[in-house]
């Protein structure tokens, strides 16, 4: 097992807003070369993938999403707030 300062990872995930590497399933570095995406209703949800995030804004904030955006289907409700997350990730690289 090669030891590339994996169990500085998971400490340094707040300050840096990365995830720890996934190397065992990502061995060419595509997931860590995409903008990590932070869900802003919980802050705990974090994912380079935006269909994941998708589904985790469906999942557990379809209520709140609903109360947010009255009038506005779930489908576009999550497509706007997943718009602004994707900005905040590109800025902060
Ligand atoms: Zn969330």
């Amino acid at each position: 097992m090669p030891s590339n300062n994996s169990d500085t990872d998971i400490n340094e995930d707040k300050e840096k807003s990365e995830l720890p590497a996934n190397t065992k399933n990502d061995r060419d570095g595509v997931l860590a070369s995409l903008p990590l995406l932070i869900c802003p209703f919980c802050d705990k949800y974090k994912t380079p993938i935006e269909f994941d995030m998708d589904l985790h804004l469906y999942e557990e904030h379809r209520y709140r999403l609903r109360k947010e955006f009255p009038g506005f289907s779930i489908v576009y409700s999550i497509e706007y707030v997943l718009g602004l997350i994707k900005a905040g990730a590109r800025r902060r690289r």
